[in-house]
């Protein structure tokens, strides 16, 4: 993962803006479009902001991931949503493409437990409800969770940000 952002100021800018994108064939259910309304551009100055370069990769993937709105993802649904949209990448490049887009602040990691990662495309502050046995992950509304006593952090550290992850299970029947 060393190699992920240094990328872009280490070679020279290459947009590949002359290469056709899998536009058409990416067409799904109209985005929930928060910017100009057009998600590829969205994508696009989504990714110069952060000085991403713009690959046509990141910019499938991009794409796949915002155009749906706030939700939270995993490798493999996204690669796996990827090849459904005939985009052909590997789960490896899926890999390194999310982990680029949660160190440039555009996506939020939320590691459940030490098998399932997700990764939000909402990366503002909030928690989650994971339900157990269904792998699925809900946010939490709101201020609803309060963590009222911070620890201290050890010497020379400062708390960076509070994950809360409340585990659910369902009622049992009595
Ligand atoms: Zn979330």
């Amino acid at each position: 993962m060393a190699q992920s952002t240094n990328e872009t100021t280490l070679r020279p800018v290459f947009e590949e803006d002359d290469l056709e994108l899998p536009v058409e064939r990416l067409r799904v259910e109209q985005p929930a479009g928060r910017r100009t309304g057009c998600p590829f551009h969205d994508v696009r100055e989504m990714l110069r902001e952060v000085g991403l370069r713009p690959t046509r990769q990141r910019l499938a993937l991009g794409w796949l991931m915002f155009a749906k709105g706030d939700r939270h993802i995993t490798a493999e649904s996204l690669h796996e949503e990827a090849l459904r949209a005939r985009f052909p990448v590997s789960l490896a490049t899926v890999y390194n493409t999310l982990h680029q887009f949660t160190e440039a602040n555009l996506l939020r990691e939320v590691a459940v437990d030490g098998s399932k990662t997700y990764f939000d495309t909402n990366a503002s502050d909030h928690h989650h409800f994971y339900v157990e046995g269904q792998n699925e992950l809900l946010d939490i509304p709101g201020a609803e969770v309060m963590v009222d006593r911070m620890p201290t952090p050890p010497e020379g550290f400062e708390v960076a940000r509070v994950d809360v992850v409340v585990r659910l299970r369902r009622k049992q029947q009595s």
